[in-house]
């Protein structure tokens, strides 16, 4: 790195500094085009309850569909689109999607479980966002209940009072609150008791380690768990890829598990094949 080898030779990187520069700004027209035209797709994956086997939610995950580059997951667009403000934009389209998505699968006939969707720091920081959900919860005729937000820990805990009480309205208007990515944002217990929240998901950078009984992860998965349910809130765990990590979760007592071992995130239609295929085959998914 430059800095690491003296002042002098810093001029010597300068071209690559703006090129990446101009990387960025080609990247977010890009963005801006995307939206305009419309090429973001929701994937969804299915959030299990732990006991029931029931689906209780699936998890609305963007993918950009570039017309030349293919599909764009989203740890590659959505920083860009949170430094530039285009998030705000991306969020709502995601939420309108989700929403007239869900009153597809209602007409279809199936069960009305929940859709989740992630909020980035900056649109939870919007002082209007409860007017936006507002405004697409009567264009798509979509029932709150039916709603889910996720906000990660470390945005809940960016301004803790201005979020509790941003959290406080969403969840008047009826919908469910879940924290994102939990144990990886420091939060303070005594905040954690003032969120007005119902769920807590377990960050899956700690699932991973629990194939060891005696590890730290498990260790800290086991006090989640426990302190969610001091709480009065339910738990869920992310990233679960492995039955031995679903027996582990089953057996602390977890409620609900989400992860690659029930269903990747998927289009609509597979997310139809996959639920048809979890009731009618009892052998898929049964323990
Ligand atoms: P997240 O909200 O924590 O979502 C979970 C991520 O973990 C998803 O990645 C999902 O595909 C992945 N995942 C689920 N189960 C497993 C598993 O068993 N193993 C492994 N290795 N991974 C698993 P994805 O879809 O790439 O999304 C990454 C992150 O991007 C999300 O993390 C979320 O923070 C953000 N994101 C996705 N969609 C949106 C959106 O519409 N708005 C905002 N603001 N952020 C989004
Ligand atoms: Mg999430
Ligand atoms: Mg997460
Ligand atoms: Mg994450």
């Amino acid at each position: 790195r430059a800095k690491d080898e003296g002042r002098n030779n810093y001029q010597f990187y300068t071209p690559s500094v703006n090129q990446e520069g101009i990387e960025r700004l080609k990247m977010e027209t890009m963005l801006r085009h995307a939206i305009e035209r419309d090429e973001f797709v929701i994937y969804y994956q299915p959030r299990i309850n732990t006991k029931t086997r029931e689906l209780v939610c699936v998890e609305a995950l963007v993918r950009w569909v570039h017309p030349e580059l293919g599909m764009i997951h989203p740890k590659d667009f959505i920083s860009l689109a949170e430094d530039t403000g285009l998030i705000v934009e991306i969020g709502e389209l995601v939420l309108r999607k989700a929403c007239m998505q869900r009153k597809k699968w209602t007409d279809l006939g199936l069960p009305l479980f929940r859709i989740s969707v992630n909020l980035s720091p900056r649109q939870f920081r919007q002082l209007d966002l409860p007017e936006v959900i507002t405004k697409v919860f009567k264009e798509t005729k979509m029932d709150p209940s039916l709603l889910e937000l996720e906000i990660t820990e470390s945005a809940a805990m960016q301004d803790v009072n201005l979020s509790i009480l941003m959290l406080r309205v969403l969840k008047d208007m009826g919908m469910t609150i879940a924290i994102d990515d939990f144990g990886t944002g420091y939060s303070s217990l005594s905040y954690l008791k003032k969120f007005p929240i119902d769920v807590i998901k377990i960050d899956q950078s700690f699932i991973r380690g629990i194939q060891n009984r005696d590890s730290d992860d498990a260790a800290i998965v086991r006090a989640i768990i426990v302190l969610a349910h001091t709480l009065k809130l339910d738990v869920t765990a992310e990233g679960v890829e492995t039955w031995d990590q679903a027996y582990f979760l089953e057996e602390q007592n977890c409620d609900e598990i989400q992860g690659f071992l029930f269903g990747k995130p998927m289009t609509p239609k597979t997310l139809q094949d996959w639920f048809k295929l979890e009731h009618t085959d009892a052998a898929v998914g049964g323990y």
